[in-house]
């Protein structure tokens, strides 16, 4: 029987973080639906240790997560293993963060945004990184065409729909509720982080 140990409630347009011993289970909750979240994973031991979607594209040899694969880190461990998703199943790991530039390009100066996000997130954290690292766009729905385009469609999750994961290394996982309107129905709304530990 699995209890919840830490849960947060991450706002739209906001962000969040959790710490994660070895073992536990991290699980990520849509509250609403549409939404999508970006991910990030963060070695607690040394922060130059970090989930790197390249290299989990390379080792796994796939453009997307897949459940019962591990994510891997900068220096080509698992951090993470996906191990149950309640949802359609789309989840992108090809794209960066949105940012600023991105919606000043669409007339909205000061929007929020995923980068900026994760920056005040990772500050609460205790984490310095000069750059932010690629994250995991978890119910984000942008597969490829035969072409190498992605397609844009709409983010499928349901309400309660979550995905969870098992912590390989202790480490920090960081969420964004994406702040696009676009591809999150029109509004960017609430997700839950959790860490949930199996007791005997
Ligand atoms: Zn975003």
């Amino acid at each position: 029987m699995a209890r919840s140990t830490t849960s947060i409630e991450i706002p739209g347009y906001g962000n969040g973080f959790v710490v994660a011993g070895k073992g536990t289970i991290v699980r990520l909750t849509d509250l609403k639906g549409n939404q999508v979240g970006d991910l990030w994973a963060i070695a607690a031991k040394d922060h130059d240790e970090y989930l790197s979607t390249a290299t989990t594209r390379m080792l796994s040899g796939r453009m997307f997560p897949r459940l019962g694969e591990p994510f891997f880190t900068t220096r080509d461990r698992p951090i993470l293993t996906f191990v149950k998703d309640t949802s359609p199943g789309f989840h992108d790991m090809m794209f960066a963060s949105c940012c600023d530039a991105l919606y000043r390009k669409r007339g909205a100066k000061g929007h929020p945004n995923c980068r900026d996000n994760y920056f005040a997130a990772i500050a609460r954290a205790g984490v310095r990184h000069a750059n932010i690292p690629d994250p995991v766009n978890i119910f984000q729905n942008t597969p490829a065409r035969p072409d190498g385009s992605f397609l844009y469609g709409v983010t499928m999750s349901a309400p309660g729909d979550h995905v969870e994961f098992r912590v390989e290394m202790d480490c920090m996982v960081i969420v964004t509720a994406c702040s696009s309107e676009r591809i999150n129905a029109g509004a960017s709304t609430p997700m839950r982080l959790e860490v949930r530990k199996s007791v005997a």
